[in-house]
């Protein structure tokens, strides 16, 4: 049995953990290439970048605030520097944390409400 929350992490199928969740750098696939799991009910939203932009503005502001006062960083080094780390962090950290969140819905058996459900 695979760990949904680390195949997710790390891009596969939650349900098998071999397929992958992405087809490009975002979109996630209709359906799993390797056991056919239906991925197209999987919709994270804007979660991902809530905790992106949590996490990532946490680490960035405190390496800034640090460079600024504890090594005494000139201000056009610490743009220099913590700028392109914000980018790099930002865009590193939302495919495993939007896999983190599809997992979390394939775990919960999430899914938008159907006519059933009302
Ligand atoms: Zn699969």
């Amino acid at each position: 049995m695979t760990n949904p929350y680390l195949a997710g992490a790390a891009g596969r199928c939650p349900q098998c953990g071999e397929g992958h969740l992405f087809e490009g750098f975002l979109k996630v696939s209709q359906t799993c290439e390797a056991c056919g799991f239906d991925l197209s009910k999987a919709d994270s939203g804007d979660g991902p970048a809530v905790f992106v932009i949590m996490i990532a503005g946490f680490l960035m502001a405190f390496g800034t605030l640090f460079s600024l006062f504890a090594f005494h960083w000139p201000v056009w080094l610490v743009l220099a520097f913590w700028m392109p780390m914000t980018v790099v962090t930002c865009l590193g950290l939302l495919r495993p944390m939007k896999g983190l969140l599809v997992a979390a819905q394939f775990v919960h058996k999430a899914s938008q409400a159907g006519r059933h459900d009302v």
